[in-house]
């Protein structure tokens, strides 16, 4: 990579990780046994206010492992929202489940409660909740119904380290809800995920599913088959000195949404994230634009050109009903979902890491405007 090539993201690793990774190796702790592992899963639970932790290799498996647990009857519908990645869907289909999309709000680009009420039928039995990009879903109405109705919830906070609804903390609502540690999350261990759940049967069950469904009295015999999704020590190591810095983290977050809102308050032809919401401040996860309908050029084209003036860009999720593997297996084939079709096609983000400097800030606004003008 060029010395000036802004990258879209690059991970901040200057607290702890250093020292606590050079202890897993001096203390020979590296594998999925060692001490860092239970003090990164209370860790995570604590931040999210929950009872228990199950740490396990990606936020992807977490949803798989997650779902599973719930133990629901195959054939029942699972509510998600089209704009997601894929691990969403995947997690409902590899359980048994079938995938139900709802469409994303314009504005938030989250799900919404009218949404969900539409894609409500006799054969739902859970709702997963996906944050997504920098705002939370707005939960209140989505939770009742789903009491109301006696559903399972699922919520998806890969996306939502430190941020809250109404106060409370993301990762607190569902009855089961998972993390990621992906190096572009805001609490990294390179790779990585983690369950967490007030439950306390349900958080054994977990633990199992990720240890292969190793009886505990009988080793090599089993009565279910589960996943070897442990997470090793080092990844743990790096997690608990990257949740010791998650408030700073979550205020260099603040200030890059800060800081892109000043550079592109004026310039015309796109539409920027929403601040707040009266439930949520944005926590800018990304910072994500959407292409109004007048230029005439789309997302791909928008991110082709400024990667020729140096800068790093991601393009939005891709729609669940809209996924040859997904519209082959014969789901959400009736679906037609305007807003997620459209973000999808004109939105994209720019450089959003923790190490981003003020410069390069003003940098990408300034290609970005460019190629706009
Ligand atoms: C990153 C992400 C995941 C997947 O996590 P991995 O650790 O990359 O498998 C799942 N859901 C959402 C919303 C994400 O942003």
């Amino acid at each position: 990579m060029s010395q000036d090539f802004i990258p879209v993201n690059t991970p901040l690793l200057d607290g702890n990780e250093a020292a606590y990774l050079a202890e897993c190796v001096r203390t020979g702790w590296i594998s999925s046994e060692g001490p860092f592992i239970k003090r990164f899963e209370q860790g995570m639970a604590e931040t999210a206010g929950r009872r228990h932790g199950v740490a396990v290799t990606n936020g992807s498996v977490a949803l798989d492992i997650a779902v599973h647990a719930l133990g629901l009857e195959p054939g029942s519908e699972v509510i998600i929202p089209t704009f997601t990645i894929i691990s969403c869907a995947a997690a409902v289909v590899r359980a048994g489940l079938v995938p139900v999309g709802v469409d994303c709000d314009p504005a938030t680009w989250n799900m919404t409660i009218e949404g969900v009420e539409a894609a409500l039928t006799p054969r739902t039995r859970a709702i997963m909740l996906v944050h997504i990009y920098g705002l939370p879903v707005d939960l209140a109405p989505i939770l009742d119904l789903a009491r109301k109705h006696d559903l399972k919830v699922i919520e998806d906070a890969a996306e939502m380290h430190g941020q809250t609804y109404r106060g409370a903390p993301c990762g607190s609502f569902g009855d089961v809800s998972t993390f990621s540690f992906y190096p572009n999350k805001h609490v990294t261990t390179g790779e990585g995920g983690m369950i967490l759940t007030d439950d306390d049967a349900l958080a054994e069950r977990l633990a199992s599913l990720r240890n292969l469904c190793f009886l505990p009295q009988q080793r090599f015999i089993h009565e279910e088959l589960g996943w070897n999704a442990r997470m090793t020590n080092l990844q743990a190591a790096l997690g608990v000195a990257q949740i010791e810095r998650l408030p700073r983290t979550v205020e260099i977050k603040h200030r890059i949404g800060r800081l892109y809102d000043e550079h592109l308050e004026s310039v015309a032809g796109i539409r920027r994230p929403v601040p707040r919401t009266n439930y949520a401040d944005n926590i800018y996860w990304v910072y994500g634009i959407v292409l109004d309908d007048d230029v005439p050029f789309d997302a791909k084209e928008a991110m082709q050109r400024l990667a020729k003036k140096g800068i790093g860009t991601r393009p939005y999720f891709w729609c669940m009903h809209e996924q040859p593997v997904l519209r082959r297996m014969g789901y959400m084939l009736d679906e037609s979902h305007p807003h997620g079709e459209r973000i999808a096609r004109r939105g994209f983000y720019l450089p959003s890491g923790l190490a981003l400097t003020e410069a390069e800030i003003a940098r990408s606004a300034q290609a970005l405007k460019e190629i706009l003008a």
